[in-house]
């Protein structure tokens, strides 16, 4: 084998023409090098369909760099050599090729960075452009800061990217933020778009016989797949959701519905975050449709701040709190994650809603995972790494960089509020208002203390109390508390009750 120059690794999430390592690249006298390996896929249980997503897209990558005349290795889940790490697979390919430099980009997880750090070779790292705020900006905005908000981190953004300015700089619709008016459930009769579908090409059906073949103990269906796996298709994805969901995913983002996975969202989010569709690209068309007066302002800035703001802030916090942002637990949770969040079976609607989805499909919206899964996970205290573990496995678009903080930060508040306000503790009130779970559920929204009554009614209650001392000077959280107070002593104890019971349940192994 002849001696190359430059060997640039790419990683499964960094499946992107300019992905920073990539650029420079030279066909006569460089190479790139993907890698399929088990511990990638197994470090968690994954969900199989991301799996094959993720080895799907590689191996279109890998093609489509070919036809470009790219020198492409590529090693195989099955390969007989594959020493199955990354960075085993870095040293066994750089002792073959001997090029002379090595490039990577950073990593989406801080496990995978050190490790590669670690492995006694010297790389050439690159930032990683497809964000807007790099590593370094995040960290110069928040030095300084005891604790971070999304919202003024946002409007940095805004400023960053111009997005949604007026000429004089001023926000356009004088706010910076519409989120009151994305929060209306979904009235009688609303139809959603039909989900598009993508069937598997050949190398995607190989993909799925190696999946089926090596991760059948993982939890999660894969004869549902149907993801976009190529930048065209993702492509396709995005401009029908541009035509078709854009100017109600406004409203109704935070709505719910039985059977309705996805209603105007653009399940866009694990294309985006393995490289197949351009952040930057996705603002401007979203804002493009705004100035062509194809969807209301609400619906292009509610998407814009997920892109720009969310996203950029959770990656932010990420790499300026790792590692020991993992270990975060403010209220010394130890609860194992109940069975029930592995199989879907239990009694409540909600609950069994949104895991079977999620097993169904590697999906479910963010309000799903935040006022449904994660609240239960919240109020029940169960172990943050615990859900944790159970986010990044299950979701088709979860790396540790956006899964941590989403999960740990802002669905547990394990870090003491570092990130977010408050918890986002609700009782079944807010599930029934934004949905229609509660219709076809076997307990009563409307009871909190008997046999029969909403399990997310008592522990909510039993939440607030039993952390009283340490959220009730929340300025924040000053409602519920008064609320809480407002009841009579025999209400306070006839919910604590439940809510021990219910937990007592939990502990035992028992699902309701
Ligand atoms: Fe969920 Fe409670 Fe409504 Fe049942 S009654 S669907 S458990 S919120």
């Amino acid at each position: 084998m002849s001696k190359i120059r430059r060997l640039c690794l790419v990683l499964g999430d960094q499946l992107s023409w300019d992905l920073a390592s990539l650029q420079g690249l030279d066909p006569q006298r460089d190479a790139v090098l993907l890698v399929e390996v088990m511990e990638e896929a197994s470090h968690v249980p994954h969900h199989p369909q991301k799996i094959a997503l993720i080895f799907s897209a590689m191996r279109h990558f890998a093609e489509a760099l070919k036809q470009r005349g790219i020198r492409v290795h590529y090693v195989s889940l099955d390969d007989p050599h594959n020493s199955g790490s990354v960075p085993g697979e870095l040293r066994r390919w750089h002792s073959l090729l001997q090029p002379q430099q090595l490039h990577l980009t950073e990593c989406g997880d801080c496990r995978l960075e050190q490790s590669l750090k670690d492995c006694r070779l010297t790389i050439q790292w690159h930032s990683d452009s497809r964000f807007l705020c790099t590593r370094g900006e995040f960290s110069s905005w928040a030095e300084g800061k005891k604790q971070l908000r999304m919202e003024f981190f946002y409007r940095e953004m805004r400023r960053k990217s111009g997005l949604l300015l007026n000429g004089d700089r001023s926000p356009v619709g004088g706010a910076w933020n519409f989120d009151a008016e994305n929060r209306k459930a979904l009235p009688k009769g609303a139809i959603a778009p039909s989900p598009m579908r993508f069937s598997a090409d050949a190398i995607t059906q190989e993909v799925l016989a190696l999946v089926a073949k090596n991760f059948s103990g993982h939890y999660g269906a894969l004869n549902t797949f149907d993801y976009p796996v190529t930048h065209a298709d993702a492509q396709a994805l995005w401009d029908y959701f541009l035509d078709w969901g854009l100017a109600a995913f406004g409203d109704y983002q935070d709505a719910m519905a039985s059977d309705e996975p996805f209603l105007f969202h653009a399940r866009i989010s694990a294309a985006l975050n393995i490289g197949l569709l351009d952040l930057r690209q996705l603002c401007s068309d979203v804002e493009a449709a705004y100035w062509a007066q194809r969807i209301p302002l609400n619906a292009a800035e509610g998407f814009i701040r997920q892109l720009i703001g969310w996203r950029e802030y959770v990656r932010g916090i990420y790499w300026l709190k790792m590692p020991e942002y993992a270990d975060g637990n403010e209220f010394s949770n130890t609860r194992l994650l109940p069975e029930f969040y592995w199989t879907g079976e239990t009694k409540m609607n909600c609950m069994r809603q949104a895991i079977n989805q999620s097993l169904k499909h590697a999906y479910a919206h963010h309000i799903q995972r935040l006022m449904v899964t994660g609240n239960f996970a919240l109020l029940a205290g169960i172990a943050p790494s615990q859900i944790c573990e159970w986010y990044l496995a299950i979701y088709m678009d979860a790396f540790d960089w956006v899964e941590l903080p989403n999960t740990l930060g802002m669905v547990m508040h394990a870090d003491g509020g570092y990130m977010g306000s408050k918890p986002y503790c609700a009782s079944g009130q807010y599930i029934k208002r934004m949905s229609d779970y509660c219709r076809g559920c076997a307990y009563k929204v409307s009871e909190s203390t008997t046999d029969d009554a909403c399990p997310f009614n008592a522990l909510y209650w039993h939440f607030l109390i039993r952390h009283s001392d340490r959220l009730r000077s929340n300025h924040r959280m000053g409602m519920q508390y008064k609320n809480l107070d407002r009841m009579p002593e025999s209400k306070q104890q006839a919910l604590w009750q439940r809510g021990q019971l219910l937990l007592a349940n939990l502990d035992n192994g028992e699902s309701f």
